[in-house]
């Protein structure tokens, strides 16, 4: 086992890994940038290297600062959370030229599922079912009236760099086609710097349904069920349950083993999750992340597992230290991701939290690194904590989010607190009746 490992990344998800890392004996580096020296990470692991100004291109994505950092502190293995170099497959092989552990997947995985268009093809080569679309990328207009048209209206046109809901417009009929066309092609360009897009069917009333997969890197996976997340601002999660309100035992046994033997017979190493959206009892592909997701907790507490645990224990080579079959579903878990953020605009509320109080008590976990007189800075993601909650049913887990959304205080900044008391007050959240649209829908209808 590691002696000693470096934690690329900052927020909640670093001291999530410095938290695994204490748990399993192992020494942590925490990388900061200057903007963080006051970071909680930064007070948490057991050293800390400053790697940079504020800008993360300068910091928390210079993967040769890093390296420096891994060289000079004697880190043997770097665990990347999730953003920045998580899912940079050069960086995965920087590491390893340099004989330091990227815990995650292999940079040729990484690579094939970094691209949306080969990820596709591999999945469908994998029997993974899949949205109907393009073969590959789409060059040109005219090109793409004949596909849309071929796949039926409406369709949405997709970055194949894309990430983080960006690149992506939806055209409902040809008229639409040529300015969303070119709109995702410049965005695409602006935001990955490669402006490829394919075109797939736009699914009317689909749920965001992932399935998390772990592998050991030998030919063995498994699967721990299904997160619906469903409840989107803007392509953006904001709200994640698992088990999924409208997912059978029989669907998840199904789609699960599809899944775990997909990236059994790659020999996946780590935790992975492959997305889907879910319409009318079947389950179609649309992307595969090769890291730990934010909403990975609500897995932890239905399968009582610890995921980044289990990250640096197949990373240094020992087996997983769980078979299918120990895999069992037990009650219902929901996050909320409490965001420095005005509700109904969500325009980032960076400043100083003046005062901070995390909730408590049975089935309560709060993963932040807020404390009272924390400057929030505003150079990078405004997610500023994750509340997760689990009970023995949805209706009990439902009763603890609203509970301990109750207890929970962050004053100084604005925040999405309120916008989950709102939504605890409507039905069809209280019964999982959503999809995809459900969350723009309802906040146009109530700011
Ligand atoms: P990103 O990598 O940017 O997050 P994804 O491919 O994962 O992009 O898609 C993000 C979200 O966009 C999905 O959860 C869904 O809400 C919406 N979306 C993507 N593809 C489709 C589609 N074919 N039909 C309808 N909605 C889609």
């Amino acid at each position: 086992m590691f002696e000693k490992i470096l934690i690329a990344n900052r927020g909640e998800i670093a001291l999530r890994v410095i938290r695994a890392a204490r748990e399993m004996g192992i020494k942590s580096v925490a990388v900061h940038s200057t903007a963080d020296a006051d970071a909680m990470h930064v007070r948490m692991a057991d050293e800390s290297v400053c790697i940079g100004p504020a800008s993360s291109a300068e910091s928390y994505l210079s993967k040769a600062a890093i390296i420096s950092a891994c060289e000079i502190t004697g880190a043997q293995a770097v665990h990347p959370g999730y953003g920045f170099l998580s899912e940079n497959a050069a960086f995965a092989q920087a590491l390893e030229d340099h004989g330091i552990t990227f815990i995650g997947p292999s940079a040729q995985h990484i690579r094939i599922m970094g691209d949306k268009i080969t990820a596709k093809e591999t999945a469908k080569t994998l029997g993974i079912p899949v949205v109907p679309g393009s073969d590959g990328g789409v060059a040109d207009f005219e090109t793409a009236k004949v596909v849309a048209l071929e796949i039926g209206y409406p369709v949405i046109i997709k970055a194949t760099a894309g990430g983080g809901g960006r690149g992506m417009k939806v055209a409902k009929s040809e008229e639409e086609l040529e300015i969303a066309f070119r709109t995702a092609r410049s965005e695409a360009k602006v935001a990955f710097g490669n402006d490829e897009v394919y075109i797939e069917k736009y699914l009317q009333r689909p749920r965001h349904i992932e399935i998390q997969v772990f592998g050991d890197g030998k030919g063995k996976a498994v699967h721990l069920g299904e997160r619906d997340c469903s409840l989107q601002r803007r392509h953006q999660k904001v709200f994640e349950e698992a088990p999924g309100p409208a997912i059978t035992d029989e669907m998840r046994n199904r789609i699960g083993s599809i899944c775990a033997e997909a990236v059994a017979k790659i020999n996946y190493i780590g935790a992975g999750t492959i997305e889907f959206l879910f319409e009318d009892g079947e389950f179609y592909f649309i992307e595969m992340n090769t890291r730990l997701q934010v909403e990975h907790p609500v897995t932890e507490f239905i399968y009582d597992v610890d995921l980044v645990r289990e990250q640096i224990r197949v990373a240094s080579g020992l087996p997983m230290s769980f078979e299918q079959s120990d895999l069992k579903v037990h009650g219902h878990a929901i996050e909320v991701r409490i965001n420095a953020e005005k509700v109904p605009t969500f325009s980032p509320c960076p400043g100083r939290v003046t005062q901070y109080h995390a909730p408590g008590g049975l089935g309560v976990r709060m993963d932040s690194a807020l404390y009272d007189g924390y400057r929030i800075p505003p150079y990078y993601d405004s997610l500023i904590g994750k509340l997760i909650v689990h009970g023995r049913n949805r209706e009990e887990a439902l009763a603890r989010l609203s509970r301990a959304l109750g207890e929970l205080i962050v004053d100084g900044v604005d925040t999405t607190i309120p916008l989950f008391e709102a939504l605890l007050q409507e039905p069809d959240v209280l019964s999982g009746d959503y999809s995809i649209h459900w969350l723009e829908k309802w906040l146009a209808a109530t700011y």
